[in-house]
């Protein structure tokens, strides 16, 4: 399933969730805010299982395009060649002039502008082994919650995990799901929600995947997964799901704002 099906697929399950517990989301405007809220997080988290994967739309936010990517690797390896004979160059060269003494004193900032463009050209790998290390430290400097050590161990790995492994199985998002929702009974209705709609949108997500040829798998049972194969990615099948999630969102969300003229309440 692409990034629009598990979209789709995620803002229904979200909406679903609202209208079949409707006491999580109170009255009033601040019903409608954390209604939201809950929806925004579930595409959100309908999409954050595929930071596993180094092209899907929730890397490209964390990284720079193919092409630059590719343009910085070779930007960067021209720096560090040019560096590298410079400094080879001060032994070799007999008594340098002003000149060329100048020239061979940059060689360190070649050097650092190599390292530089190579670090652009992994942005995606910095910004989550960074950010996991700093939930790391959260959570043994804080002593925060243990789905903080939990997640920022699972953001380092992700540069080295492969598509649809660790990350999509049953198991790591019953951890994550446990997790998050133990840390946000400690806080307010919405973190509450926040935290119900982004582990709805991640069920959803690994639901969406089950659909396809690769499907998903069992972390400790990798040989137990479900795959479908009823369509591939991106074909007529996903497009006709999608429309039909975003049908049945809109229809729950004209039943949820509009509660005395219950169109689904009439109906059951
Ligand atoms: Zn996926």
């Amino acid at each position: 399933m692409n990034k629009k099906g598990h979209v789709a697929l995620a803002v229904a399950a979200g909406s679903a969730v609202l209208w079949a517990a409707p006491a999580l989301i109170g009255s009033a405007v601040q019903g409608v805010v954390s209604s939201v809220l809950v929806v925004a997080l579930a595409a959100i988290g309908g999409l954050a299982p595929d930071l596993d994967h180094k092209t899907s739309t929730a890397s490209q936010m964390i990284q720079l395009s193919a092409k630059r990517r590719h343009m910085l690797q070779k930007l960067s390896l021209g720096l560090l060649l040019i560096g590298a004979l410079l400094y080879i160059g001060r032994y070799m060269w007999g008594p340098p002039s002003d000149m060329v003494s100048i020239l061979f004193k940059s060689a360190p900032l070649w050097m650092g502008a190599g390292a530089l463009s190579w670090a652009f050209a992994r942005l995606r790998s910095i910004v989550l082994i960074g950010a996991g290390a700093l939930l790391l430290a959260a959570y043994s400097l804080y002593d925060w919650h243990w789905i903080a050590a939990f997640s920022g161990a699972s953001l380092m790995i992700l540069p080295l995990v492969k598509h649809r492994g660790i990350i999509h199985t049953p198991e790591f998002a019953a951890a994550l799901t446990i997790g998050l929702l133990s840390l946000s009974g400690q806080h307010g209705s919405t973190v509450q929600a926040l935290a119900l709609g982004f582990v709805t949108g991640w069920w959803a997500h690994l639901a969406g995947d089950c659909f396809g040829r690769e499907g998903i798998h069992s972390l400790f049972l990798p040989k137990v997964g479900i795959a479908m194969k009823l369509f591939s990615n991106g074909g007529a099948a996903e497009r006709w799901i999608s429309r039909i999630c975003w049908a049945s969102s809109v229809v729950i969300w004209i039943d949820l704002l509009t509660p005395s003229a219950s169109i689904i309440h009439h109906l059951i």
